[in-house]
């Protein structure tokens, strides 16, 4: 629908130096972010950091303090919401109730002429696999049915930008993973620019091509999911993103190849090219499945860090992998997921336990955790 300045395909969206002050509180600090065209990005954070304030600014809701918006490299700063390319799908998605399926897809369609509007309203619904159920009213579907509709109703004008404020955040867990994954087929087969914020980590991980992370107001690491997974930057993003155990201690040595980090008398080694910071102090970390308990002291290696012995002191079973707590003098309590789950290997409430995992598993964090 090449009209009204719509694109056909998605547009790359240019946010630069945008700040947003209310008064006597900043919401958002200098952001800069480029998303580019066709792109699954996801704006995560935690809630009050400011990820609906930057929607609403794209949307053209709210005004920018300082900065620019740029969309398909079309300066949209002072462009009135309207005018701009851009379709926004709300956590809470009002249907007219009183219109069919098929009306409610069509109706921004024909508010603005557009003469094949129910064709166009039938694909966007046989997108979301609805079409079978056109004539009926919204209230004749469920939750999940209707967040679908409200999709297509969005897709249907093909924005050059879609942006969804926690659309999946009303439905329960099973059919929100299921839509996960529907919102991600529908994302690449229409091509469009979809920008999802969202506070669910898992939901943002699963879906996106990049995640942004933000905290208040500002982003502190942006990546693809396996990026931030495997090398945060910050405690936060560590934190945020999924468990992890975290050590803060002295660099005591710092080559090409890896530095030594003593904490409380064990030597850590991290990766150079993992490590944010190679001097001072420093806090370093590594995920949960990434650590091999042992009865007994491992062997010293130079691709291994080992820390112990501990004791474990708590022990759930969960089926596919069992989660133990590790309480050490040295290094505080360090939880350990463990895959193998066969009776044998079990360790057990009070049993003295060895730590070990890939120096190439360590990462080392920018800022200093409390
Ligand atoms: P949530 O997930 O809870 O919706 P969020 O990350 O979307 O959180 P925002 O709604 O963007 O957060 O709000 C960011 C911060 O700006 C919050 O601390 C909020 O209180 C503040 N804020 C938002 N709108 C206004 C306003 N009109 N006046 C003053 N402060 C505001």
């Amino acid at each position: 629908v090449p009209q009204g300045g719509f694109a056909e395909a998605g547009a790359d969206l240019e946010l630069v130096g945008i700040s947003k002050r209310f008064p006597g509180f900043t919401a958002i600090e200098e952001l800069d972010l480029t998303i580019p065209a066709g792109s699954f990005f996801a704006l995560l954070g935690p809630s009050g950091c400011g990820k609906t304030t930057t929607l609403r600014l794209i949307a053209g809701l709210e005004e920018p303090t300082t900065g620019r918006i740029l969309i398909g490299g079309r300066d949209v700063t002072s462009t009135r919401a309207y005018q701009r390319p851009v379709n926004t799908v709300f956590q809470s998605y009002a249907l007219f109730p009183h219109m069919t399926i098929i009306e409610n897809v069509a109706f921004g369609l024909k508010r603005r002429g557009i003469k094949n509007a129910d064709p166009l309203a039938h694909e966007a619904l046989q997108l979301v696999e609805l079409d079978h159920v056109a004539n009926r009213k919204p209230a004749q579907l469920s939750g999940g049915q209707q967040q679908r509709v409200a999709l297509a109703r969005a897709v249907v004008n093909r924005p050059a930008l879609l942006l969804l404020d926690e659309p999946l955040g009303a439905l329960d867990l099973k059919l929100r993973r299921q839509m996960q994954i529907e919102l991600k087929d529908i994302q690449s087969e229409v091509g469009l620019t979809f920008l999802h914020v969202t506070h669910d980590q898992e939901e943002a991980m699963t879906m996106a091509d990049t995640v942004a992370v933000m905290n208040k107001g500002r982003i502190e690491q942006m990546g693809n999911p396996q990026e931030l997974y495997e090398l945060p930057h910050t405690a936060f993003v560590a934190t945020f993103l999924g468990q992890s155990n975290l050590f803060t201690g002295e660099v005591t040595s710092s080559g090409s190849s890896s530095i030594s980090v003593d904490v409380s008398g064990t030597t850590i080694d991290v990766r150079s090219d993992r490590a944010q910071r190679h001097r001072g102090r420093v806090t370093v970390g590594v995920r949960p499945e990434k650590v091999t308990l042992y009865d007994s002291a491992p062997k010293q290696s130079s691709d291994r860090n080992v820390v112990g012995p501990g004791r474990v002191t708590d022990v759930s079973f969960s089926g596919v992998s069992t989660q133990y707590e590790v309480t050490l003098p040295t290094h505080g309590v360090v939880t350990v997921f463990s895959q193998n789950t066969s009776i044998t290997a079990m360790h057990h409430d009070g049993d003295e336990v060895w730590l070990s995992w890939d120096v190439g598993h360590t990462f080392g964090l920018a800022d200093e955790s409390y």
